[in-house]
């Protein structure tokens, strides 16, 4: 937990969020200015600054629970994508490891 992380925050319940899902290793939350019909954020609990800082066994027990969010949000056939945004080039905003779930078109990048 650092105080001064906004997801930590929002993973405490500080802070207010639309859950998708959650269990003791994330939470999924709607992403709060969505660019996508479906933008959920992953977010592992356990704090780390980005991708960088996140060990791959933490890695890979984020995405194992992929399957069960997007069968969730009604999207596991139809497909989606996944993006991790890691530091300032990367577009990386908030310092809390995260993985963008984003689905139902209408997606700019790549094009078609
Ligand atoms: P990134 O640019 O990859 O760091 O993405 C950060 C994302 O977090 C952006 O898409 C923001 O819209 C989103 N965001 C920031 N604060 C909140 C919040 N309190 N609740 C939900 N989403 C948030
Ligand atoms: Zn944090």
């Amino acid at each position: 937990m650092d105080k001064n992380c906004v997801f930590c925050r929002v993973i405490s319940g500080e802070f207010p969020s639309e859950k998708v899902y959650e269990d003791d290793i994330i939470l999924a939350i709607k992403d709060i200015s969505p660019v996508a019909p479906h933008h959920i954020l992953i977010l592992p609990k356990k704090h780390s600054d980005d991708f960088m800082h996140t060990s791959t066994a933490e890695i890979a027990d984020i995405f194992a629970k992929v399957p069960l969010i997007a069968e969730k949000l009604g999207i596991k056939d139809k497909g989606f994508r996944l993006v991790i945004n890691t530091g300032d080039d990367g577009g990386q905003t908030v310092d809390h490891m995260h993985v963008h779930l984003l689905g139902g078109r209408a997606m700019n990048w790549p094009p078609g």
